[in-house]
């Protein structure tokens, strides 16, 4: 009998944090190519921002249009963040966005789609309606500069609303979580496979291939990344897949 190539069978992965490209401006990727990757690659299901550039989901027209794609044209299921900007004004459309999506994604840093930094006060009111529209849906924090334990200590302390720091860069960050979740607060935070597998020296030789938003961190807190993902103490991978063209 011909002997089998090792195998390890593991249950399929869920990927909290996708930007797919569609609908937008970036035609790097469709619903349907994005999601069929992800399909071969043993995802069952991902979870799509809400920062599409050139047309952002922060209108229930535009949650229902992506919807609608995902619905004739994923491979897969696939779930949304509805997005609320301090700028977007879309209060009396985020009931009807919030049963439609997983949770809420703020963007306090400069990145795609948003092209200046917040801070934590800037979004106390949208925080607070969202905890009245679903108060079991997280809200998923992309920080940038913003003071990280201001964010804390209100939608999780204040609002006892879950939070998720996405895509943590700093050791820093990872023990401000850790001593919250101390205290009780419900609190998580996720990693990227590139702020562990690369550091800010490949932006020397890589130049735009490895700039991201947050930046690779230094060696030193890479590796120290790795030890606290190790341990245990940063909660989920991320990917962070964000397509972009060239
Ligand atoms: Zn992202």
């Amino acid at each position: 009998m011909p002997k089998l190539p090792e195998q390890i069978i593991i249950p399929s992965a869920v990927d909290i944090h996708v930007h797919l490209r569609e609908p937008g401006t970036n035609k790097a990727e469709t619903i349907e190519s994005g999601s069929l990757a992800a399909l071969l690659r043993g995802f069952a299901l991902i979870c799509d921002m809400s920062n599409n550039p050139g047309r952002p989901t922060w209108t229930l027209r535009r949650t229902k249009d992506k919807h609608d794609r995902i619905w004739r044209t994923s491979y897969i299921p696939i779930a949304t963040y509805a997005g609320s900007q301090p700028e977007s004004n879309n209060e009396r459309e985020l009931p009807k966005m919030a049963l439609l999506s997983i949770g809420l994604k703020s963007y306090l840093g400069e990145t795609t789609g948003n092209d200046r930094e917040y801070k934590a006060s800037d979004f106390k009111d949208i925080w607070r309606l969202w905890n009245q529209l679903a108060p079991e849906k997280p809200i998923m924090i992309h920080r940038g500069s913003a003071d990280l334990e201001e964010i804390i200590s209100f939608t999780a302390a204040e609002l006892g609303h879950r939070t998720h720091i996405c895509h943590t860069n700093h050791p820093d960050e990872v023990e401000i979580v850790q001593r919250v979740k101390r205290e009780g607060l419900p609190v998580t935070i996720g990693i990227c496979p590139h702020h562990i597998f690369k550091t800010s020296h490949d932006v020397l030789t890589e130049g735009s291939f490895a700039q991201m938003q947050p930046p690779l961190a230094h060696q030193i807190d890479t590796e120290k990344l790795m030890y606290l993902l190790a341990m245990g103490e940063i909660d989920i991978v991320e990917s962070e897949h964000a397509p972009h063209q060239g």
